[in-house]
């Protein structure tokens, strides 16, 4: 169905802004029914919009490329979390990424995704024996976050019959200090994740522990992710590299040959800029950390979130409109299961709201500060607050950009809200919207399921 109104050549260029693409599609949604007014099926859906995604990838591999000695190995391993999708792991791979995981679960999806072990990250603060012993058995690559990991790795080389393929290094804590957003700040003096590496006697314990363990050969980094500023992350890549040359230089060979450096690039959530870029991170790095990119190192990097976080859009139904003291009240169905971090932490994680009319078209109209709720049974289940927008009216839809990473692929069952299906989008040349089903809504009888109804007398 042709989602537009203009000549095809007005489309076609209109589609290469992310935000063209959206209006695009949102419209495309409405007209298709995969999310409306009263009478459609679904209140809210998700989109993912397939040529942002492709165009992040290829601006992240690119960005390296331009900075590397040429036959420098880098890995991209996408950081599976920020949007566990096995669809979206299989677009990634194919634009030339691995996956970075923290679970068996997320191993799983990058398995399924077909992302070879090879092209594996594990990572984890808290990985079991069973969890280490999978991966040196799969030959994929895993950093130990403390000793007492380092002691089952040990063990587990020590008994194993051959050597593993599996690629090993440590994860450091820099301890170069936090951002704005203490949650999300892997590199404080007291954080959970890693060595760290400015504590008493930490430096030498880690050069000898490389000594004494030849198939040591890889140092880990994440300094943080959303409200890092890219001096900090880059400050601790620094940090990474010279405890690398310290290692190398106390075994008299190149016994560290990758830096794996984790990802934390954060995301703009005020506009549709993408800003920083993946370029102005290398370029952060190149300054910080020149020999980094010399050819001495292979190359690891974890992003999440600065791949996926703008080509998401949550689009939702306003299904009552009310005031309360005054307060005009639009109550939807895009809440605090699709908007964790926002409805629990409002002022670190504020996101933008979109209002289109019932047939998808922005909504115009003189400004009127209103609460956007969401459907969950908490006062704190607000998308925002006295936020400036026409006036809503039930039937209208919001949309909530930016949303690719960590909002609705990270679902939260509060209220046994289902799971909303999730569509990823491409606009052909002529301009009509085409969507692939990513992920279907969760239906009430899996609900049950989950929720044990397969045992209701367990208890009696
Ligand atoms: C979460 C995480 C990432 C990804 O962080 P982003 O901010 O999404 O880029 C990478 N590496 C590790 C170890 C992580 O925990």
């Amino acid at each position: 169905m042709a989602a537009h109104t203009e000549g095809e050549g007005a489309v076609e260029a209109a589609a290469e802004s992310s935000a063209a693409r959206r209006e695009l599609a949102v419209r495309a949604a409405v007209a298709q029914g995969l999310v409306g007014g009263a009478d459609a099926a679904e209140p809210l859906t998700c989109l993912l919009d397939i040529a942002g995604i492709r165009s992040s990838a290829a601006a992240l591999t690119g960005a390296f490329a331009a900075a590397t000695a040429p036959g420098t190995p880098v890995l991209h391993a996408f950081a599976v979390k920020a949007a566990p999708l096995v669809p979206v792991l299989r677009l990634l791979a194919d634009a030339g990424l691995g996956c970075e995981v923290a679970s068996p679960g997320e191993l799983a999806l990058a398995r399924a995704a077909g992302v070879p072990a090879a092209r594996t990250v594990l990572d984890s603060p808290a990985k079991t024996v069973a969890e280490l012993r999978e991966a040196l058995a799969l030959g994929i690559a895993l950093n130990a976050d403390n000793p007492q990991e380092l002691a089952r790795l040990d063990a587990l080389v020590a008994a194993a019959a051959a050597p593993t393929a599996a690629p090993i290094g440590l994860r450091i804590n820099p301890q170069t200090g936090a951002g704005t957003i203490d949650a999300l700040s892997t590199a404080t003096a007291t954080s959970k994740f890693g060595i760290a590496l400015r504590d008493p006697g930490a430096r030498d314990w880690l050069v000898r522990a490389y000594l004494d363990r030849p198939w040591l050969t890889r140092l880990h980094i994440h300094s943080g992710s959303q409200g890092v500023p890219l001096a900090l992350i880059a400050e601790g890549v620094r940090e990474l590299h010279a405890l690398a040359e310290e290692i190398n230089a106390a075994a008299g060979r190149r016994q560290v040959d990758t830096l794996d450096i984790g990802g934390g690039l954060p995301v703009n959530f005020a506009s549709d800029e993408e800003t920083p870029t993946h370029a102005q991170y290398v370029a952060a790095l190149r300054e910080a950390v020149p020999a980094l990119f010399d050819g001495s190192y292979g190359l690891v990097t974890e992003f999440g979130r600065s791949l996926l976080a703008k080509h998401g859009l949550v689009l939702a139904r306003v299904e009552y409109t009310k005031t309360s003291g005054s307060r005009p009240i639009a109550l939807t169905h895009a809440g605090v299961q699709l908007a964790t971090r926002t409805a629990y932490a409002p002022a670190a994680w504020p996101v933008r709201i979109l209002p289109y009319d019932a047939k998808g078209v922005p909504k115009a109209g003189d400004p009127v500060p209103q609460d956007i709720a969401g459907p969950a049974c908490f006062a704190g289940d607000l998308l925002a607050v006295a936020r400036e927008l026409p006036r809503l009216a039930p039937g209208d839809l919001i949309g909530v950009p930016d949303t690719g990473a960590y909002f609705f692929t990270a679902h939260y069952g509060y209220n046994s809200l289902p799971r909303p299906a999730v569509h990823g989008f491409a606009i052909t040349p002529s301009g009509e919207v085409r969507f692939r089903l990513v992920r279907p809504a969760q239906d009430v009888p899996s609900i049950v399921t989950e929720a044990g109804g397969d045992f209701r007398d367990a208890l009696l």
